[in-house]
């Protein structure tokens, strides 16, 4: 039996990042940039209207008013994307729609709504300010701007950034592949009518939606009619990561790390010093990493939220893996009695710069609705006394599960 920190130690040994590859960018929200990104152009990349108006010389209207309007002749128009070609700069305003390049002869936009214009000429009542509503070249990035450094989370805000300086794809981090497999004769899928002493098979479901964010696929099988046959098939998979439920403890069919061990995997820890959680198991095999979850529904949550998710994030080239427990206060009757150290779902709340944490009500490993409502995992060390130290430590939910 090893002590929890040196498990997540020994995870983290073990496991390495995977490589890098071009991603789509619509593809890459979620996944960590393995390049800085520096655009390759500028954003406007040339003198554009901000407004659909007429583009003139400031000086034409410098002595125009409410009362002495100044009419100027209409040439011709610049879409965007089709600028005008033949124009009069010396005698005649442009028409210039938003987007359209503003040729260099003219220095002010007055938008349609403030003159009064047909086909042939506009009249305009006050001074323009040189530069107003053009978009100089470079407005919003200049070419050669850094805007994202390598090791960045993409997220659905970025996408668009990407787009606008021309990027098809980008390299990213590889995420792993993982399979889950799921173990116990009792086990039936939801959906499916619940017989004799079945129950649903909750854990492939909480890993499922846990490492979702991490992975590049998931494949999951459960309760398969030959357990031992299917169990060698998944054990001998080529996935980066392989997770099992159930079938790591002490019990007559549990039969996972015997039949992982002959099928290559080398046994890194069995049984770590926590509460729930005790029986997990990890294992490596070349650069694959195996973990075997206890059975148990909130040791499978817990256990896969610090050792597994960690293992992941660190996989896919995400720079803050590592769990950052922060201390927090407990009211001592709140505390609770235990050999081994608990880490343990509860209500975490900061307060005028102080947190303070409070245990689920519930206290049975098997009781998956620990988990409801709770603000994160409280970890608290062995202690043979209700009461007295009553400093823990918490990790949050949000902290745990980001991006
Ligand atoms: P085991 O670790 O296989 O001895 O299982 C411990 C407890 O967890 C038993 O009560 C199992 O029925 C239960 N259990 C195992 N696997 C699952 C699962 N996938 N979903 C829900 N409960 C499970
Ligand atoms: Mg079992």
């Amino acid at each position: 039996m090893i002590e929890f920190d040196d498990a997540c130690e020994l995870i983290l040994e073990n496991t390495n990042q995977l490589g890098t590859d071009e991603r789509l960018i619509e593809d890459a929200i979620g996944w960590v940039l393995a390049q800085d990104v520096v655009s390759p152009i500028s954003v406007a990349p040339f003198r554009n209207s901000a407004m659909d108006g007429f583009a003139v010389k400031s000086q034409w209207l410098a002595e125009c008013s409410a009362n002495s309007p100044r009419a100027i002749p209409v040439g011709p128009t610049s879409f965007a994307g089709r600028p005008a070609s033949h124009y009069a700069a010396d005698s005649h305003a442009l028409k210039v729609m938003t987007g359209a390049r503003v040729p260099d002869e003219f220095d002010a936009v007055v938008p349609f709504e403030e003159t009064d214009y047909n086909e042939d000429e506009a009249r305009f009542f006050r001074p323009a300010v040189p530069g107003q509503h053009i978009r100089p070249p470079g407005e919003d990035i200049a070419r050669g701007q850094k805007l994202y450094a390598g090791g960045t989370t993409l997220g659905r805000l970025d996408i668009g950034i990407l787009a606008t300086i021309g990027l098809r794809a980008v390299m990213t981090h590889r995420k792993p592949s993982l399979m889950i497999i799921g173990t116990g004769d009792e086990l039936t899928d939801p959906g499916e009518e619940q017989t004799g002493d079945r129950i649903y098979d909750a854990n492939t479901f909480t890993i499922l939606s846990l490492v979702a964010p991490y992975c590049d696929r998931v494949d999951r099988v459960c309760n398969v009619p030959d357990i031992k046959e299917e169990l060698q098939k998944a054990l001998s998979s080529p996935h980066d990561v392989i997770v099992t439920s159930g079938g790591v403890s002490a019990g007559e069919r549990d039969l996972v790390i015997d039949i992982a061990e002959s099928c290559g995997w080398r046994r890194v820890f069995h049984k770590v010093r926590i509460k729930p959680g005790k029986p997990a198991y990890f294992a490596v095999r070349g650069k694959q990493i195996l973990f075997g979850l206890p059975g148990n529904p909130l040791s499978a949550a817990v256990t896969c939220s610090v050792f597994l998710i960690p293992a992941l994030k660190k996989m896919a080239g995400f720079t803050d893996y590592r769990l950052r427990p922060k201390p927090a206060a407990m009211p001592p009757e709140d505390s609770r009695k235990s050999d081994r150290k608990l880490i343990w779902p509860g209500f975490i709340r900061e307060e005028a710069g102080r947190t303070t944490a409070r245990f689920s009500p519930k206290k049975s490993s098997g009781a998956l609705t620990a988990l409801l409502g709770t603000d994160g995992l409280i970890i608290q060390d062995a202690t043979d006394i209700n009461s007295g130290d009553a400093t823990v430590e918490v990790i949050l939910w949000r902290d745990i599960l980001k991006p």
